[in-house]
């Protein structure tokens, strides 16, 4: 399984052939075709198996199968060709279909008695696919087919203006660029329109995509796929929306605040006729990212205090690829040509991008964890290989099960490579932990807790641990510069939140078919207003799919992971300081070097998905509980601040059609335009 990073800078990305398809891969990655039905024969069940035997048969063949299909897909993300794809497609085509094997014998041992463990792998066994597909082979292969599809429209998706030589196309990235760094009104929503052209075409797609999925579903006795996303949580499926919401309400006080904040500064920005939207909802496409599911971009607009206490970890990273570069330099004799300065400049890039990968695992081996193995240094692809295309999105692979683990990044020396290393390290360091369990049990205790492992870490590099490792100098302590570092975090991981839990709001309404394909677009923007407050600045009719123009929907990616992994970490991360001894505020502590708390958290990763979560966790802290209030805490000093900013403001904001969201009670949309 691989994990994809939550972050094309956070933007939850990911592609991959498996993960779409193991529900366990909680990052993920592109399905792959099958033009043709599966044709691969399913190893039939020996005579009298029991249950302990057919799941301890079904072990051994995943294992037996999995290095290959990893490899396949290793492949054609690191040398994307047609002859990659189709392997990678073949591969995805035979584990499929396989698994609809193993789904189906395990039927016959329905009400049989068996071992807890046996049970429990049955169950993940069916919530394996966030992909469920009908045991009928043609609409299996119709299902792939529409998959891949969908995913490719997506990747190849492009906003083209001008008409013959003047005809320019961009893709996803340079579209974002232009809501990252312009603060042009009319161009940030050109920009954001062209966007959402691409994923048009995908609706009629979408919508037989979603039959499907309800008919595999329906094939392993649930009452659609919804409800299979649902059901791995170790608690009923219908209370997973309950659960969800108990979280949200923790968080949305502090969310309102930073919504209103943002509110108040766009408008002195651009105006109040066009800093927001009727209901004091913010513009869709003034936020800085494609979703508004991210706010950091809109620093320069938002930033609490210049110069305040910022933290040069690019500058220092870059300090030392200028020193790799010299030693290389120096390495050569005599005067190199300009081919041989770029091969130099590349094993300097090389050396940075290893160095920090050490300085992560130099965390993680400072709470007690093992050296990675040398195959890692060897295997992993550190940055963007010059001659052939691959997928740079950061991802954390387990190869085989058996310690050949993997990150695949295209590094560069800046602070958000930087601490994505340390995300990512989370992810292996997480597979070697579970990798002696039986294969069917390597997975996040959920999906959330596999996202929030190297996160947790993140939130304990504080500037006391970068400068006691030399990356920065001799921080100083002000009020001025906690409020921008909170801010900063805040704008990434708070503003997130919403955004977070929407998504599959709106797929579980699709996949129950209380949404209506004759309503997909409606409702996906009456839940952005409910829970983001967020709004197009003219209605989007039903001529759009806008959903479609956000990764996750066409690549079919269970989206509730991220929410929760949000939330976890912060638990998670409160656990393990309070295990190290910590006294203090939360934000100030760092667990780095703590064997206490280190063996509390790797004590969590080995169980992997062996128990119920609610188990591994309450070995953790004591707890049942999800808990958002470790995210109150740490952003205590930030919630206060925002309080005093938005005195006299009204904050909240009111959807239209859906149910309003007021923090204080909202005024009418009185001075909206
Ligand atoms: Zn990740």
């Amino acid at each position: 399984m691989k994990h994809w990073s939550a972050k094309p800078r956070h933007a939850l990305l990911a592609l991959a052939v498996i993960a779409g398809v193991l529900s366990f891969a909680a990052c993920k990655r592109t399905p792959t075709p099958a033009e043709t039905a599966p044709s691969i024969a399913v190893k039939p069940a020996p005579a009298n198996e029991t249950a302990d035997q057919f799941i301890a048969r079904v072990n051994e063949e995943f294992r037996a199968t999995y290095a290959e299909l990893s490899a396949a897909q290793w492949l054609s993300s690191t040398y994307i060709n047609d002859d990659s794809e189709m392997l990678a497609a073949k591969a995805n085509e035979r584990w499929l279909t396989q698994l609809n094997g193993w789904i189906q014998q395990a039927d016959k041992f329905e009400g049989q008695p068996m071992s807890p463990q046996t049970a429990r792998s049955i169950m993940l066994l069916k919530l394996m696919t966030a992909m469920p597909a009908p045991r009928d082979p043609a609409r299996l292969a119709e299902l792939t087919r529409i998959a891949t599809r969908m995913e490719g429209m997506y990747g190849a998706g492009e906003y083209c203006t001008g008409e013959g030589d003047a005809k320019t196309c961009r893709q996803l990235g340079e579209l974002e660029d232009v809501l990252r760094d312009n603060r042009d009104y009319a161009t940030q929503l050109d920009a954001w329109k062209g966007w959402h052209t691409i994923a048009q075409p995908m609706r009629k797609d979408y919508v037989r995509f979603v039959e499907l999925v309800n008919e595999g579903a329906k094939d392993m006795g649930f009452a659609d796929a919804g409800e299979v996303w649902r059901s791995g949580y170790d608690m009923p499926p219908a209370k997973i929306a309950a659960e969800t919401d108990r979280l949200w309400g923790q968080v949305k006080p502090l969310y309102e605040q930073l919504h209103c904040y943002a509110r108040t500064k766009l408008d002195a920005k651009y105006g109040m006729d066009k800093g927001e939207v009727a209901g004091h909802m913010l513009p869709a496409h003034l936020m800085g990212n494609m979703w508004q599911q991210d706010w950091s971009n809109l620093w320069d607009i938002l930033q609490p205090y210049q110069n305040a206490g910022s933290l040069d970890i690019t500058g220092a990273l870059q300090q030392q690829y200028q020193q790799d570069y010299s030693t290389e330099l120096a390495k050569h004799a005599g005067a190199p040509t300009t081919d041989e300065l770029v091969e130099i400049e590349r094993a300097a890039q090389l050396d940075v991008a290893k160095q920090m990968a050490s300085r992560a695992q130099d965390f993680y081996m400072s709470l007690g964890m093992q050296k990675l193995p040398d195959s890692y240094w060897e295997k992993t692809q550190f940055i963007k290989p010059r001659d052939r295309n691959v997928v740079c999105h950061a991802s954390a692979w387990d190869m085989n099960m058996a310690g050949d683990v993997r990150t695949k990044m295209c590094m560069k020396p800046n602070e958000e490579d930087f601490t994505t290393i340390y995300h990512e390290l989370g992810h292996v360091y997480y597979y070697l932990a579970y990798n002696k369990l039986p294969p069917i049990f390597q997975g996040g205790a959920h999906d959330g807790f596999h996202e929030a492992i190297g996160d947790t870490i993140v939130l304990s590099m504080t500037p006391k641990y970068l400068q006691s490792i030399g990356l920065v100098g001799e921080q100083q302590q002000s009020k001025e510069a906690l409020i921008n570092a909170q801010m900063r975090m805040a704008l990434t991981k708070v503003a997130f939140l919403p955004f977070g839990l929407m998504i599959d709001r709106w797929r579980w309404g699709v996949f129950d078919g209380s949404i209506k394909p004759g309503e997909y677009n409606k409702t996906w923007w009456d839940l952005k207003a409910k829970y983001q407050g967020v709004a197009p600045i003219q209605a989007r009719g039903e001529e759009f799919f806008d959903p479609g123009a956000k990764y996750h929907v066409p690549g079919n990616t269970p989206y509730t992971r991220y929410f929760l992994a949000n939330i976890l970490q912060f638990q998670f991360y409160k656990a393990l300081c309070d295990a190290s001894g910590f006294k203090g505020p939360l934000y100030e502590c760092s667990f780095y070097g703590n064997k206490a708390a280190g063996q509390k958290y790797l004590a969590m990763l080995s169980k992997g998905a062996s128990q119920p979560w609610q188990q591994t966790l309450k070995e953790l802290n004591g707890s049942e509980q999800m808990d958002a209030s470790a995210v109150l805490e740490y952003f205590a000093p930030l919630q206060a601040w925002l309080k005093q900013q938005n005195e006299g403001q009204t904050c909240g904001w009111q959807a239209s059609s859906a149910a309003p969201a007021p923090a204080k009670p909202a005024a009418p949309a009185a001075r909206a335009g």
